[in-house]
């Protein structure tokens, strides 16, 4: 057994290692759950996958199926009824304060993970300690983080790592259906509330993604920034990842976003219709 807080030499050294790990779950979320398991705009090679659900099972205890299902169900109704989590619909500081139990309610739903979550892993890990066991990865973390910085910046570190999730998922539900500026007409209320996805691994651009939800790339015009995109294209380099759609160059205006994410996401067409429940 090391000694406790080994990794403990000053008072910021908890603090870089909360940063790099909120960092870690913002980009295992974009480039794994949400742009490769979701909307299939990109295949991961298992050297870069496997290390991702491991993060995310370990820093969050979500399961990729519910995660996916649930998310696919925000696309087929966005804003409209039947939507786990808008902010239109139920307020924006429900889904800010909030939102980690809407979803929960919608992954709970009869039927939904069921219809909305195919093409999920279904291996052995997935299926004897990712998704049976979600969160002793959380409980393993806990022990981490007590490990490497002793008991009070353990814990401390700990509770940080285990509300990271709900917060970027109430805020990126939120704000980016509520606040912003709109490259596409879509039908939704979606908006990029920030035009530089560094913070949040490109989620901030969440217009241009629902304009084009199967597209891996979410940026769109030249001031903006998607971090998940230039991961993406270092992986390409060293074929970690195989981008199969990364969308049109700049925003159509005459042209705007009609597609719904069933049609465009061929994934979420495989499932059964949108509304036919
Ligand atoms: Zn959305
Ligand atoms: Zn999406």
């Amino acid at each position: 057994m090391p000694e406790i807080g080994f990794l403990y030499f000053a008072w910021w050294t908890p603090l870089v290692f909360l940063f790099i790990s909120g960092h870690l779950t913002n980009v295992a979320t974009t480039i794994y759950l949400h742009r490769c398991m979701t909307h299939g705009g990109v295949k991961l090679n298992p050297v870069v996958s496997l290390p991702m659900r491991m993060w995310l099972w370990l820093s969050t205890g979500i399961v990729t199926r519910e995660w996916v299902a649930c998310h696919r169900k925000h696309h087929a109704f966005a804003d409209k009824e039947g939507d786990p989590h808008s902010p239109v619909l139920l307020g924006l500081w429900q889904i800010l304060l909030m939102g980690w139990r809407h979803y929960r309610i919608g992954v709970q739903e009869p039927g939904v993970v069921e219809k909305y979550g195919k093409g999920c892993p279904d291996d052995w890990i997935e299926r004897w300690i990712f998704s049976r066991v979600g969160v002793s990865g959380i409980v393993l973390l806990l022990l981490v983080d007590v490990i490497l910085f002793g008991f009070v910046w353990g814990i401390g570190i700990w509770v940080v790592q285990v509300i990271w999730m709900p917060i970027l998922g109430g805020f990126v539900n939120g704000i980016g259906h509520w606040w912003g500026y709109r490259n596409y007409q879509t039908k939704d209320e979606s908006r990029n509330f920030f035009p530089f996805g560094l913070l949040l691994g490109g989620e901030e651009l969440h217009n241009n993604h629902h304009a084009d939800p199967k597209s891996a790339r979410f940026r769109r015009r030249w001031f903006e920034f998607d971090v998940g995109w230039i991961y993406l294209r270092i992986m390409s380099l060293f074929r970690l990842a195989k981008v199969s759609h990364a969308g049109f160059d700049r925003p159509r205006r005459s042209q705007p976003a009609t597609v719904s994410a069933e049609e465009e996401n061929p994934l979420m067409a495989r499932a059964p219709a949108a509304g036919a429940e």
